[in-house]
């Protein structure tokens, strides 16, 4: 078996992917399945509890994750109560408050249609083919109020496992399917692709998103980032079949600035800068944690002391994520350089913003979250 690849089909009246706009009485949905939503979907399918998530995660969220939406869906919106015989206090006029249920809204996708490509290790996309097949408790898309109209996989009409080099071939191997109802097929679908894991020192395309949909476990606080990068496929114009052969030429590899973090001699130097450093962050002066490289000319056990800052972890976050936005080469953002001072500042507020609201929305009881 060297199926590397799970294709599920995830189709619905309606669906709801919570992404990093959801806040508490205004749930919005993302525009496609997220990852972390696709992760409850296997631990649901395999009976793992939210208590026993985390060691599950770590091995699912290797897997990569690609999605085509072969229709993207109308937004709607249901309300939903709160609180009622919780003792909430809901307001009431000239300031005072009442007892009562909170409204809250809702938004789903209605009628959306989306294939998923999940690739990674053959033995782990086994299994998951297997639970999904027969899930221990019910899948649905995204809440528990979403169930799916066709199953996930399974069906004749599409394949749901197969071997590919890389998520677009596996996107592409599945036809578009007309509907009754259709006029035309549209010419072409969009795709968001899933970078592979960002190590340090990668290009990522500087026209990557940005998705902080990367569960560690489904009950403390904190989506991690990932990095999703959208491409269109065409698709003949009126014909239903056939999201295009598989195209040879791909889009070459980006070149790629590497460190070698086990290298002795690097180890030594990465020392030395912390020292120099007093073992604090060049921004912010908090204790650093780690050490990063504002060029990767000598990377690789070469590099001068001049190449490398001590960084926290909140300022680290900061300039990579400003780096992954410009798509930088060898040489990256020097956090000490002031042209960079506001846009540091900036990322920050933005990481920090982001913690506390995940860290509100996971206070909520079970029942508040569904
Ligand atoms: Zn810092």
């Amino acid at each position: 078996m060297s199926e590397n690849t799970l294709l599920l089909r995830l189709e619905g009246p309606l669906q709801s992917w919570g992404d990093q706009e959801s806040k508490f009485v205004v749930r919005r949905t993302g525009q496609a399945p997220t990852k972390s939503g696709i992760m409850g979907l296997f631990c649901a399918a395999m009976g793992v509890s939210r208590a026993d998530a985390r060691k599950r995660l770590a091995q699912l969220n290797d897997l990569r994750m690609g999605v085509r939406v072969d229709r993207s869906g109308v937004r709607w919106w249901d309300y939903h109560t709160v609180g009622a015989g919780m003792q909430m206090r809901i307001a009431e006029r000239e300031g005072k408050t009442k007892p009562g249920a909170m409204l809250t809204r809702r938004e789903y996708l209605c009628d959306a249609s989306f294939l998923v490509a999940m690739q990674g290790d053959c033995d782990l996309i086994g299994q998951l083919r297997v639970a999904l097949l027969h899930p221990v408790w019910p899948v649905y898309l995204g809440r528990k109020s979403c169930p799916a109209s066709l199953p996930l996989l399974g069906r004749k009409d599409e394949p749901d496992v197969g071997e590919f080099s890389d998520l677009e071939l596996a996107l592409r191997s599945v036809p578009w399917r007309r509907r009754t109802g259709d006029e035309l097929a549209p010419d072409g679908v969009d795709c968001l692709l899933e970078w592979p894991a960002a190590q340090l020192g990668d290009v990522t395309p500087g026209d990557a998103e940005v998705w902080y949909d990367v569960a560690r476990s489904f009950d403390v606080p904190g989506h991690e980032a990932r990095f999703v990068v959208r491409k269109r496929l065409s698709i003949g114009v009126g014909k239903e079949i056939a999201v295009g052969t598989p195209r040879q030429s791909h889009t070459p590899a980006p070149p790629r600035a590497r460190a070698d973090y086990g290298n002795t001699e690097y180890r030594k130097r990465r020392q030395q800068r912390l020292e120099a450093d007093d073992g604090l962050c060049v921004f912010c002066k908090s204790p650093a944690t780690t050490v990063q490289h504002i060029t990767y000319r000598r990377a690789g056990g070469d590099e001068a002391q001049e190449d490398l800052r001590s960084l926290c972890r909140l300022c680290h976050d900061a300039v990579t994520m400003i780096e992954y936005g410009l798509g930088m080469g060898l040489d990256r953002i020097n956090p000490e350089d002031l042209q960079y001072r506001d846009q540091i500042i900036r990322k920050r507020a933005e990481i920090i913003a982001f913690r506390s609201l995940e860290t509100r929305r996971r206070r909520l009881k079970p029942e508040e979250v569904e």
